[in-house]
């Protein structure tokens, strides 16, 4: 495959065309940033680690049925995706109280919550991705009223194949935000990333949060965290 001319380049990854027009290639960068780019790093390896990642799991949720823009993880950096036309909105699925949502309702991080939330936010850097909802969606175009409904039931099916499988390596998922896109069919598939950069995960046994979170917040053990749950994931996943 042919690394053609960059098409888009984002905070963390880059995107390039290739000669079939309806494959892309990600390329993924070690650049971190928080809140809304005022921190910038560079955390050494962390492309390499989530393109396994995000890999992995992509073929995980591709198995039990979840239909994706991932083809093919090529390079240690990067994968060959589906072309899809992106959806401008963050879908965000929490389990348990944390992050904004602590800020938001004013209860403590790791309050239980009796049902899984689903939020969707505006992709607009510009105004910080502010928090929307289905009839905002749908006056802006960003999405339909029956696209959103598809989109939260896939982002809820996502949500139970990932609790199971990240319980098994001894971490509890939080809470984690999804982008998702549209194929030249018009088919609707889960894009972009997950890895510890997009989702909060917690060790179940010692509460250890092992995610961005540690950057964002300056917790320290950055790189380390980074490759512990690389080496649980690769434990269950090829
Ligand atoms: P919160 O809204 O609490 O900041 O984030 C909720 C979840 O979505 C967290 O797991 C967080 O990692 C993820 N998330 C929300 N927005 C972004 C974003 O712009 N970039 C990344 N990498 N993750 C995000």
């Amino acid at each position: 495959m042919t690394k053609g001319k960059m098409i888009y380049e984002g905070k963390a990854k880059q995107l390039f065309e290739t000669e079939d027009r309806n494959k892309v290639l990600v390329y993924f960068k070690d650049d971190a940033t928080a809140l809304n780019g005022a921190k910038m790093a560079q955390i050494h390896d962390k492309g390499i680690v989530n393109n396994k990642i995000t890999s992995m799991l992509f073929k995980l949720l591709e198995k039990e049925g979840i239909p994706t823009h991932f083809i093919d993880r090529i390079s240690d950096r990067e994968q060959l995706c589906r072309k899809v036309d992106i959806f401008p909105l963050e879908v965000i699925v929490r389990n348990v109280v944390a992050g904004h949502m602590a800020e938001r309702v004013g209860l403590p991080e790791g309050t239980e919550i009796p049902n899984t939330i689903f939020e969707i936010s505006y992709k607009k850097d510009e105004l910080g991705d502010p928090l929307i909802n289905d009839h905002y969606a749908v006056a802006l175009g960003a999405a339909t009223y029956e696209e959103l409904k598809e989109i939260y039931a896939m982002a809820g099916r996502i949500n139970k194949i990932l609790i199971d499988f990240f319980a098994t390596l001894g971490l509890r998922l939080v809470d984690f935000k999804l982008e998702f896109g549209k194929d030249e069919e018009g088919n609707i598939l889960l894009a972009d990333e997950i890895s510890q950069d997009t989702c909060r995960l917690w060790d179940l046994e010692t509460g250890k949060k092992m995610d961005k979170d540690r950057f964002r917040r300056d917790l320290g053990d950055l790189e380390e965290t980074y490759r512990e749950i690389l080496k649980r994931v690769e434990s269950k996943l090829k």
